[in-house]
């Protein structure tokens, strides 16, 4: 029996219209294709590239091994399978574009038309001081004016191609991943197994995670919790969530325990023993004092490796996500462990609250914890915490750190 996710949905909505909303759900979950719309099916009939034997194999291990993690924590497991699972060419992602309020997308289209008048401004500016020539000017604008008139789903992919790896859409119970960045081709034909693995684990985790929605005026369901992530309800008119960089460290964390282990799986062998060459661990080890990166956050690298100062080249190049999210984590452990020593005898124990909260949703114990350690305040802060831009995330890091040192003087 395939172990289904319990669905939540909050806010005001009869008991009836609750049951029809979870049932879709679940339906889409257990039966994926059979219960989405016309359009969609006709969209993956055509954008949807097939998987390899390989490929479904490493689904099944991966969703085994998260189902594990899940056990072993003392939080329900749920499975998936590689029906929910897409691999879309980033050329058409536009297609899958996850749904969201129409607050939000209201929201969107209008901070990205301000974008875009800022930006006319800024041409008409350049075009009046003479950088730039009439041709141009008028070529430049014109484009411009084009992206006045972009409805929230191109935005969406406009802003989310370069940035993206894959997504989880609960609404839709599928992943979809893109193409270019789960598949490395081999110069012999084929593909790498070990990228793939790394994406699809790091993805089939957002979709275990605690999912709960919110309803808006229409009865619309959109997410209201992710994981740890918090978002505003449906009717409200902020739109701005919480926890996100807290989300992502935590999946990043979870998934680098699992792909050390997932790596031992014979499916791999072939790759590891390049990984474990001699030749691969001094450039790893190069790259690493190169970049000033941790050796043991490079979990793959090319065999036809081509030297460039690129770390995100992801053809070349493989390094575990959200590495400065994480460092932040890390650090939250670190201390909580000590002021907390007679309740967790090491810090791997408070990782364990981390991700249980992740699972199960209830945010009060890492809530309290984080609070006691660092002081009143410093959970909202830590809920302010990104996933793009690092100088953030060190900023949030250096504010922490001087609440805890602030706490710790006040305690002697
Ligand atoms: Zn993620």
């Amino acid at each position: 029996m395939k172990k289904t996710p319990e669905f939540r949905i909050v806010g005001k909505i009869s008991k009836e219209k609750e049951e029809e909303l979870k049932n879709l759900f679940k339906n889409r979950f257990l039966n994926h294709y059979l219960f989405l719309t016309p359009e969609q099916k006709k969209f993956l009939e055509k954008y949807e590239l097939s998987k390899t034997k390989e490929e479904i194999k490493i689904i099944e291990l991966v969703n085994k091994a998260t189902s594990k993690f899940m056990k072993n924590l003392g939080v329900k497991p749920i499975d998936v399978s590689s029906q929910n699972i897409h691999l879309i060419e980033v050329k058409n992602i536009g297609y899958f574009v996850p749904p969201t309020s129409e607050k939000y997308k209201r929201d969107l289209e209008e901070n990205y038309k301000n974008y875009i008048n800022q930006k006319l401004k800024e041409i008409e500016e350049g075009f009046k001081q003479g950088f730039l020539s009439e041709e141009l000017y008028r070529e430049v604008k014109k484009k411009y004016e084009e992206k006045k008139e972009k409805k929230y789903e191109e935005i969406w992919v406009e802003k989310n191609k370069d940035l993206l790896a894959g997504y989880t859409d609960p609404y839709n119970q599928w992943i979809i991943l893109l193409a270019e960045i789960a598949r490395v081709q081999k110069r012999e034909g084929g593909f790498y197994l070990i990228p793939f693995m790394n994406l699809v684990l790091h993805e089939i985790l957002h979709f275990k995670s605690y999912a709960a929605f919110s309803v808006d005026q229409e009865l619309k369901p959109w997410s209201y919790r992710r994981g740890v992530r918090v978002f505003p309800p449906a009717t409200s008119p902020k739109i701005e969530a919480y926890f996100l960089g807290l989300d992502e460290a935590i999946t990043a964390e979870i998934g680098k325990r699992l792909f050390n282990q997932l790596i031992e799986n014979k499916i791999f062998t072939e790759e590891i023993r390049w990984l474990r060459s001699e030749k691969a661990k001094l450039l790893i080890k190069d790259l690493s004092i190169i970049f000033n990166f941790p050796e043991d956050e490079i979990f793959w690298i090319n065999e036809n490796y081509e030297f460039n100062f690129d770390l995100e080249n992801s053809n070349n190049i493989r390094i575990f996500e959200f590495y400065h999210q994480r460092k932040v984590l890390n650090y939250l452990c670190e201390e909580i462990q000590k002021e907390f020593s007679d309740q967790y005898p090491n810090k791997e124990a408070v990782f364990n609250e981390f991700f249980k909260a992740y699972f199960n949703g209830k945010l009060l114990t890492i809530a309290r914890l984080v609070e006691k350690t660092f002081g009143e305040g410093s959970f909202r802060l830590l809920g302010q915490m990104k996933t793009v831009l690092i100088s953030e995330v060190k900023n949030i890091f250096e504010k922490l750190q001087n609440l805890r040192n602030k706490r710790k003087e006040s305690q002697k």
